[in-house]
């Protein structure tokens, strides 16, 4: 059967920036301007995202982790504070909310769309509960009316991890628009790419305004927020930031990334359907579910086996998609399983559904660089893989 199907002579990683000459060249642009970092271009990225969304500010950092401990930051989470998050996430999502000596605290996934689910965040409210930080894990976006309506009663602040789910709706409404503060990141392998890079959206004027200085020493020359001024050189420095500003180099690229941020996820919505369609009957896998309300951005495609179906477990199913070439992964492992989690706090933490999910999961390739001839050497490998392991 193998010698059938295509096989790859080089590994296809899980995800990948897609770069273009248009994208080179608004950097070399940069690089022959007078600013290249905190110039022009910054502004305009912030304005594009901020639009594209529907949302009145935006702010640029170096990074989304960054982004993160800003809107922590201006979220005004402190030592005791607790902040719910889901297991389920890059460890930024939770490492943030220690940067301000916070406490994250773990709510169980939904088992089939592997969002937060709403009743148990419900379930680890208490009364130091701050705030709540939703991950719309692989680019569905998580239930965020229903996380919106909880945070309402009880008072409590909403920073979206949308690092997965730029381009994503909930409800028709984009992403971006939920909660207080949306964070998109710029990695390589996420929708556009800055190379590093972050950026929190927001409503909100006071938000936006401590994000600025935030990002930038805590420092500000805006004469309207001056305690004094001495004159023209005067500055001030109000709070404890740090310098998290992204170069105008980055921004150069997200401008023009962003021109193509609708064909990019129209191409991974593309790919997920080719991959449902081929797994979507096939007994002993499991694909991603998807809740009616929401529209994915697909950062991720993780496929779940039921491995009492199958005669090897799941390091041996990854190891043989990985022999063929199919750069596959696990995303994630339980944030609270990590030995600074387990000695800091969190051994007695277990979500028995971020559990059981982490233990039959494997990611494949999705990028919108992928060719057909890509996407089908995916499908072969795991019919392949299948075929050979399947009770
Ligand atoms: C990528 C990612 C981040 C952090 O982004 P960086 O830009 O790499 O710092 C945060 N949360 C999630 C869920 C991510 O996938």
């Amino acid at each position: 059967m193998s010698d059938s199907l295509p096989t790859r002579e080089t590994l296809l990683p899980y995800g990948k920036q897609w770069l273009e000459d248009d994208d080179i060249e608004a950097v070399i642009n940069v690089l022959k301007s007078d600013f290249i970092t905190q110039g022009p271009q910054i502004e305009r990225f912030e304005r594009k995202v901020a639009e594209y969304v529907g949302v009145k500010y935006a702010v640029a950092f170096c990074n989304g982790t960054a982004a993160l401990h800003g809107a922590c930051f201006a979220a005004d989470i402190k030592p005791m504070d607790e902040v719910i998050t889901t297991p389920v996430t890059f460890l930024a999502s939770s490492n943030c909310v220690l940067y301000m000596g916070g406490k994250p605290v773990f709510a169980d996934i939904d088992s089939q769309t592997y969002n937060l689910d709403p009743a148990q965040i419900e379930a680890k409210l208490t009364d130091r509960t701050k705030a709540i930080i939703a991950v719309d894990f692989t680019g569905q976006p998580a239930e965020m009316d229903r996380i919106e309506m909880i945070a309402r009663d009880h008072g409590l602040t909403i920073i979206h991890d949308a690092a997965h789910s730029l381009g994503a709706s909930y409800q028709g409404r984009k992403v971006g628009t939920f909660g207080d503060m949306t964070m998109f990141s710029f990695h390589p392998v996420k929708h556009i790419t800055t190379g590093e890079g972050g950026m929190i959206v927001t409503d909100n004027e006071k938000l936006y305004k401590l994000l600025l200085l935030f990002r930038n020493h805590g420092m500000t020359r805006d004469a309207a927020l001056l305690e004094k001024n001495d004159g023209p050189w005067y500055y001030e420095m109000q709070e404890l930031g740090f310098n998290y500003r992204m170069t105008d180099i980055q921004a150069a690229l997200g401008v023009s990334q962003m021109d193509k941020l609708d064909l990019f996820v129209a191409r991974r919505r593309e790919i997920a359907e080719h991959y449902n369609m081929a797994f979507g009957d096939m007994e002993g896998l499991i694909i991603p579910k998807q809740h009616e309300d929401a529209n994915s951005s697909w950062h991720l495609y993780v496929l779940r086996f039921h491995l009492n179906q199958f005669k090897v477990g799941r390091k041996e199913l990854f190891e043989a998609l990985r022999a063929a070439n199919i750069g596959v992964n696990v995303h994630y492992i339980p944030v609270y399983k990590q030995p600074y989690y387990q000695k800091h706090g969190y051994s007695e933490t277990y979500c028995s559904n971020a559990e059981s999910y982490y233990n039959t999961t494997i990611s494949l390739p999705l990028f919108p660089k992928m060719t057909r001839e890509d996407v089908e050497s995916v499908i072969a490998a795991v019919l392949n893989v299948y075929e050979k392991y399947k009770a």
